[in-house]
Formats: structure tokens, sequence, C-alpha cells
């Protein structure tokens, strides 16, 4: 047949019918590699994996359901990159907006089938098996899809004996993608997407603490002035859309670099690698005057707002509550002492 896949020990095989033995070595083989992956992305190839072998199909995807992006995107493909697709495109959009399980053995033939994708990659599609994802409350949240069913008699047909064993990986899919998803909830912001508290822990426990035995780190509390009064003059709305104006902006200052934490209401954490008090100073300062000077902008209105700041470098034998604490009370010299500025 000509395709080829890696088995457990590495090698290459001839894509067959697997017998039951064999399939159950399979299976075998991929929940003991589950078991030791702690990484999500490998984890899910992992899954599509045991998917594509368990209904022997020659592609495997797995889709996510990105819902505040309107999005469907590639969490695992085996064999091709990461594809973005609008909600409700496809065999996949199909699937997940009627929580359906589509067996498609004649696809040029099927009106729900875009021929477009084959006719500008060469790939010539067969056979497909699209099952939707769903987590612990029955809510859709992806799909996972098989393309081309192999077969000894080099026929392609998706039969109900597939539809059965896929729902075993797409089971798994779920679960896994649940957990990954609960687990950034947990650790983030819903309305700026920044880290919460809890982010803010873990990311010290997990980068700063060891980092801090040879790199420097500095910190940055900020917190808006006279936050209180955009709400009380122009409502809550307002305020939140500053808030998450806000967030970007921070988040744009410091380039992926370090951490932004939304500390409290209206009140930030910036964790800076390898940056001194002096330089962290600069920065917050540069930081300052660019809040200053921004407009943030809601329905028609153009709100401005400043901020204060306090900056101190992180010392490695105090604990992560007792830095927080010292660079707090700078912020709060930085607030009583005229706002708009940076105490350092
Ligand atoms: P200061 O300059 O001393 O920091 O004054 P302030 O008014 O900014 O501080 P204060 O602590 O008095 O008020 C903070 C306000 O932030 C009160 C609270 O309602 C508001 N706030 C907290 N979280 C949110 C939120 O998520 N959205 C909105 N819109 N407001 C929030
Ligand atoms: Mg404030
Ligand atoms: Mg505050």
């Amino acid at each position: 047949m000509g395709c080829k896949y890696a088995n457990k020990e590495g090698a290459e095989l001839e894509k067959k019918v697997l017998q039951a033995e064999e399939l159950l070595e399979q299976i075998f083989y991929y929940m003991g590699q589950l078991v030791n992956e702690k990484d999500f992305s490998a984890s899910m190839l992992l899954l599509t994996d045991l998917g594509r072998v368990l209904v022997n199909s020659e592609r495997a995807s797995f889709w996510y359901w990105d819902t505040r992006k309107k999005q469907y995107w590639t969490l695992a493909a085996l064999d091709s990159q990461r594809i973005i697709v609008p909600e409700g495109t496809g065999i996949v959009g199909a699937s997940i907006q009627n929580n359906e399980t589509i067996t498609i053995n004649n696809p040029y033939e099927d009106p729900r089938f875009n021929p477009q994708v084959d006719k500008e990659t060469g790939y010539v599609t067969k056979s497909i098996l699209c099952m939707p994802v769903t987590n612990t409350a029955g809510k859709v949240i992806g799909a996972y899809q098989a393309i081309n069913k192999l077969d000894d008699e080099g026929e392609s047909a998706f039969d109900e004996r597939d539809v059965r064993r896929m729902a075993l990986a797409a089971m798994y899919c779920g679960k896994n993608l649940e957990s990954q998803l609960l687990y950034q909830e947990a650790h983030m912001d819903q309305l700026t997407g920044l880290k919460n508290r809890r982010g803010f822990y873990e990311y010290y426990e997990d980068v700063i603490e060891p980092g801090l035995q040879e790199h420097i780190f500095s910190v940055v509390m900020c917190d808006i002035d006279h936050f209180k009064n955009v709400n009380d003059t122009y409502g809550h709305n307002a305020g939140d859309v500053v808030l998450v104006h806000i967030s970007s902006m921070l988040q744009e200052a410091m380039q992926e670099k370090g951490a932004v934490v939304r500390w409290g209401g209206e009140e930030f954490i910036m964790l800076l690698p390898d940056q001194t008090l002096k330089q962290a100073a600069g920065f917050a300062e540069l930081l300052r005057k660019k809040v200053e000077a921004s407009i943030c902008t809601f329905e028609d209105l153009s709100l401005k707002v400043t901020m204060s700041f306090g900056v101190n470098e992180l010392s490695r034998d105090k604990s992560s509550d007792e830095n927080i604490k010292e660079v707090d009370e700078k912020l709060y010299r930085a607030k009583t002492t005229g706002r708009n500025k940076v105490v350092a």
C-alpha cells in the first residue's frame, strides 16, 4: 500500500489491518506513554495517533472549538500543520454544531464535503469519520476526525466498528482537553486573559524560585489611579474596557518575557527576568508615560487614566509574599506622594 507509520519501537511498518492482539498491544503502548506524558500537546498527539491506529486510517486530527475566537483549530494533526478555520466550516463544523458523528465514504458526492483543500494540496480524500468530543457535562468542546480508512483490500470505508473504536480515543481526547481547559481557566483572569493569583504563585514556584539561583528578577507592581471614578462616572462596563486596555499595554510592554498578573481589581504585577532595579525602574517609567498618553475608547467616550508604580528587585532569601509586601510598600508610597509616579 506504500503508506508507512512508526510503530511502537519507532520502526516503519507497512500499514495493515491490525489483528486483535496487535491492536491490544498498541492500546497498551499508547496508554503507557500517556501515563508518563506531562506535556499537553504531546499527550494530545499520542491520543490522536491512538485513534488513528484504532480505526486504521491514514490521517487523524483533533479539533478544538475556541468559542471565544469563534474558530476551530487543530490541537493535534498528524501529517499536517496547525490549521485554523472559522466556526461552522466543513465536516468538523457540521459534527460540532449538530453534535453528531458523521461518516462519509463517498466525499466527492457529498454536498457537505468541500473538495477545495484536496485541489490545493493534491491529497485525495476517500473517506471521513468525524466525531464530536464532549466534556463531562456533555457540552461539545471539539471534534475528532479520521481520514482515509485503510484496509488490506485497498478499500476505504469507515463502518460501525470504527465509530465504536474511535469513541474510545475521542473520549480520552475530551477528558484531556477538558482538564487542560479547566487548568488554564483556574490560572487565568477571565476579563483580561492575564494570570490570576493562582497563576502567579504557580509561575513563582516553577520559574522564579529556580531562576533566582542564577538570575536576577525585578518586580513591578502597579495600580490604576482613581479607578473608582471611572466606574462611578462612566459605569462598570467602561471600567472593564479600561482594564482590558491597560492589560494589553502591560503585556505588549513585556514582549512575552516574564509574566503579567492581575493581582486584584485594578492592580497588576509584572515579573521581569534579568532586569536590575535600575533597568526595571526605567521600564516602569516608560510604561507610566505610555499609559498617561494613551486613550481608551468606549462607545463614543475617550477615556484616560494614569497609574502608580512600585519597583523592587526580588530577593531569593525572601518568600514570594515577603517580596510582594516590599514592592507593595513602594507602590503605596507612590500613591501617597502624588500618584502617576514610579517609586523604586
Ligand atoms: P487609588 O488611586 O488610590 O488606587 O484609587 P482607586 O479609586 O483606583 O482605588 P479604590 O481601591 O478606591 O477603587 C478600586 C475600584 O476598582 C473599586 C472597584 O469597584 C473597581 N474594580 C475592581 N475590579 C473591577 C473590575 O473587574 N471591573 C471594574 N469595572 N471595576 C473594578
Ligand atoms: Mg487604584
Ligand atoms: Mg487598588
